[in-house]
């Protein structure tokens, strides 16, 4: 029997489009919703989104405010709200706001404290997957604390390796060092970069595989010990570690290895007991061999593909497991995971508010036009994306992500583009046209792609 204790009312603790999303899963699943917004974020669309909304951080800076956790519980309370939802980034992977919301008595909509905690150090998710039986790629044990291990490492597997911050997320805190001359600049170069960025020092050591694909599984788990995958996503099409263009499911895994990789990952996240929705990260080699990389404890920019191909809204289930449903109630309805399947294909480009003639240049200023694409299987997920909008320097640039879906790739991908095609946009420069010629490339088409594609096709750049 499920103990259940249903939502009233959920603050979403943060903003732009993914805060959006949130209200819409809420209201549908009639939940009150609560924004909370900055100074800056005034007359940003998802305060008007919801059906109450506070000022935050006053005095504080524009990011600090959403990271203020006392003073986003103290908006929570003082409006009864019964749980927290953080989206992606912010305060999303922060186990002391998790532990916080938990002695205030709401709900954090995500996994445990011990969870979080666990897969936000890449070291630590690395020995839980060891500990699995998953293969992760040849690294460091522990964080280095010396040049001398890391020449040690790079002696015993050879040139690359990679740096990363244990800390690190968002393609951030990475440093890929080809030669030992590199070595030592890059090692001081790293630890400093981690310290400021993430405050913590700890770097390890990977080998650096050469082209990779990038695929991630999602999982959706109870608090009952039912968990389920919802397949695959292809992330390779990246720039600078970041993902731009995503596909579900991937097109070019042989169906033995996709299987084999989606099993694995139900694997690791059932022995680490895990419970609400969560990524699990791999990088595939040409030869088709895949590795571990991480685990991302919670809601991801590119779920809105893996909804499609499999008609399972993830932000509703992750509050109906919040609230206490298991995966088997009719108020979530999945029944086994047999029950999951997929059907046809989607993309998501991920549109930002970026000159990609100036080197991707953020943008900032009015949208004096704006109309976007649509139609017949075209998702839209915007954030602050109509005429007039203020688009500040303060956040990130990303503007509306676009989903297409289609019976096949090829139908997804021509759909993309003509959608894409539609957007008329003035006042700020977007990454639109070169996110045109990545979904009109032979290579994209064909799904011979890896992680080295943007960087390796320069005729993509406009
Ligand atoms: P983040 O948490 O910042 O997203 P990840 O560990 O998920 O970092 O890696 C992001 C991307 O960086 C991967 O998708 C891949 O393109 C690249 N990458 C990370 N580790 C390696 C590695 N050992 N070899 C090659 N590429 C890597």
């Amino acid at each position: 029997m499920s103990v259940v204790k249903p939502f009233k009312k959920v603050l979403v603790a943060n903003r732009g489009e993914i805060a959006i999303r949130i209200f819409r899963a809420c209201t549908e699943l009639g939940i009150r919703t609560v924004a909370v917004y900055t100074e800056q974020d005034k007359v940003s669309l998802h305060r008007f989104k919801a059906d109450e909304a506070y000022l935050i951080g006053e005095g504080k800076g524009p990011i600090e405010a959403y990271l203020d956790i006392e003073g986003i519980l103290e908006v929570a309370k003082r409006h009864h709200v019964d749980a927290i939802h953080p989206g992606y980034g912010f305060l999303a992977e922060n186990a002391d706001f998790s532990k916080r919301c938990a002695e205030e008595g709401i709900v954090f909509i995500g996994p445990s404290p011990e969870h979080i905690q666990m897969f936000g150090d890449k070291v630590d998710a690395r020995a839980m997957a060891i500990q699995a039986g998953i293969p992760v790629i040849p690294g460091t044990p522990e964080p280095i604390q010396s040049l001398d291990e890391a020449r040690e490492f790079a002696e015993q597997h050879g040139f690359p390796i990679i740096l990363k911050a244990a800390a690190g997320g968002g393609g951030r805190g990475m440093r890929v060092v080809r030669t030992g001359e590199e070595l030592e600049e890059a090692f001081a170069r790293a630890r400093s970069e981690a310290k400021s960025a993430f405050g913590n020092m700890d770097v390890y050591i990977e080998k650096y595989l050469e082209q990779p694909k990038h695929v991630e599984v999602q999982i959706l788990a109870d608090r009952y010990g039912n968990a389920v995958h919802l397949f695959e996503r292809d992330c390779s099409i990246q720039r600078r570690h970041q993902k731009v263009v995503e596909v579900a499911p991937s097109v070019s895994l042989p169906p033995e290895l996709r299987n084999e990789i989606c099993e694995v990952a139900l694997r690791l996240m059932r022995t680490a007991g895990y419970c609400n929705a969560g990524t699990v990260e791999f990088l595939v080699t040409p030869d088709h061999r895949f590795y571990f990389i991480e685990v991302n404890p919670r809601v991801q920019v590119e779920h809105t593909i893996t909804e499609m191909i499999t008609g399972v809204d993830i932000v509703q289930s992750q509050i109906r497991i919040a609230e206490g449903y298991a995966l088997s109630d009719p108020e979530i309805g999945i029944q086994g995971q047999d029950s999951i399947t997929t059907r046809g294909f989607a993309i998501q480009c991920r549109v930002t508010t970026e000159d990609p003639s100036r080197n991707f240049l953020p943008e900032a200023g009015r949208l004096l036009a704006y109309r976007s694409g649509g139609g017949f299987g075209i998702r839209l997920d915007s954030g602050n994306a109509y005429p007039g909008a203020v688009i500040t320097p303060h956040y990130d640039s990303l503007l509306v992500k676009v989903s297409s879906w289609a019976m096949t790739y090829e139908q997804a991908a021509k759909k993309m583009l003509r959608t894409l095609k539609e957007f008329r946009i003035r006042g700020v420069k977007t990454n639109i046209p070169f996110l045109e010629n990545v979904v009109q490339h032979p290579n994209f088409l064909s799904g011979e792609y890896n992680t080295s594609f943007i960087d390796n096709t320069p005729e993509l750049f406009v």
